[in-house]
């Protein structure tokens, strides 16, 4: 395809000849009453009715036990990992192509990553490749899975649900379960997506959401830990608040904990935004189909939600012939004023990670090479199909 014939295409979706930027939030519903609102109160801090409100549309919507709003998609997977047990010098399963705060999260522990390979149907965590460096690396003792080589212990595995599209969770569960291992979904990109009719990140032992700026939904900043029991969302509240015993008047915190609260000004509007997510979800899904329409007789491959999966199609996305296709493509798009993004370089080639442990890479490499991500707002004049 001609790069000129996807600006276009492009352009003409967006009814614009500005800059079209790869995602933008939009604030068209409640947003600014609840806000006012919340200012109005003065309960704009880390106790306020609508935490309370934003908790509970989440929890309803996903179906989780209880979820737990906090300041970032980040600081949910770190309260995530914590309360799933993860130690200094654990070792903790992820994949190599995912957004840095994925490791990030683990290194806040004090644990270290293992980058395993991708799946060509999800774009994330490989069941098999997991199963395999195990098979390969690792030994069960009676403490849990230990690395062979290292005598560290494996303690849990974290899949990322890329783009929006769910990874093979049962085969995920199937493999921790063999190696006595927790399940944590970052679910960072995945709100209103769901593996087999269960939304992502209620799978796991626990899962986390991110609310930032380019996310389907944003409350400017925050994010939200699922929990699959109500034990441990309330537990998960506690740690999220310096872990303080409630009284009247007396500080006393009875374990180490986070101040990791989302303020209530923040939830104010995520509950706007919350009430228009069915409407962002059927848009973005009639964006996808065009784009998908768009490319079908073409060079360029478009990626669609795997068959046991309804995707959000948070960020469109495009596979190249090659890594000089994508390089012309992107130049082309850019200069063109439309905005389309790389996809983000491999964990172990950053200089935090590059010592990390790692098993083979050989889907993650070819789709770092030749991912392409698209304009992907969902376009407001759409109809909900
Ligand atoms: C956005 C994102 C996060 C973290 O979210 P923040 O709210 O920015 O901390 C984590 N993991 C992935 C894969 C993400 O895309």
């Amino acid at each position: 395809m001609k790069p000129e014939t996807l600006v276009e295409f492009v352009r003409d979706i967006y009814q614009s000849n500005e800059q079209i930027p790869l995602h933008v939030p939009s604030f068209d519903g409640n947003e600014k009453s609840y806000v006012l609102n919340c200012i109005d109160s003065t309960f704009v801090s880390s106790v306020g009715q609508y935490v309370n409100r934003f908790e509970r549309q989440i929890a309803d919507f996903t179906g989780c036990a209880g979820a737990v709003a906090t300041v970032n998609g980040t600081a949910a997977l770190h309260t995530a990992l914590h309360l799933a047990g993860v130690e200094r010098n654990d070792l903790v399963i992820t994949q190599a192509l995912t957004f840095v705060a994925t490791a990030n999260a683990l290194f806040h522990m004090g644990a270290q990553p293992i980058f395993v390979d991708i799946s060509p149907l999800s774009l994330g965590l490989c069941p098999k490749a997991v199963a395999c460096y195990l098979q390969e690396n690792a030994k069960l003792t009676e403490f849990g899975p230990v690395h062979k080589q290292t005598g560290q212990r494996i303690k849990a595995v974290v899949p990322m649900h890329t783009f929006g599209h769910p990874v093979e969770l049962d085969e995920l569960v199937s493999v921790c379960a063999k190696w006595q291992l927790t399940l944590v979904e970052d679910a960072a990109e995945s709100l209103g997506s769901y593996y087999k009719g269960h939304h992502t990140g209620t799978v796991g032992k626990f899962g986390a959401i991110s609310f930032n700026g380019n996310k389907i939904i944003t409350t400017g900043g925050g994010g939200m830990l699922l929990c699959s029991d109500e034990q441990s969302a309330l537990h998960a509240k506690h740690v999220t608040t310096t872990a303080k015993v409630p009284h009247p008047y007396e500080f006393y915190h009875d374990e180490p904990g986070f101040n990791y609260r989302m303020p209530n000004i923040n939830a104010a509007l995520g509950c706007a935004q919350m009430e228009c997510l069915p409407q962002y979800l059927a848009q973005k899904r009639q964006l996808a189909h065009q784009y998908e329409a768009l490319f079908a007789s073409s060079d360029l491959k478009f990626v669609t939600e795997p068959a046991y999966a309804q995707s959000n199609y948070w960020l469109n996305a495009i596979v190249c012939a090659d890594r000089q296709q994508r390089d012309q493509l992107l130049q082309f798009t850019n200069v063109a004023g439309v905005m389309t993004r790389p996809v983000w370089q491999l964990m172990h080639r950053l200089p935090m990670y590059q010592y990390s442990l790692r098993g083979e890479l050989t889907n993650a490499e070819f789709f770092e090479a030749r991912l392409i991500n698209l304009p992907s707002t969902p376009v407001a004049e759409v109809v909900n199909d």
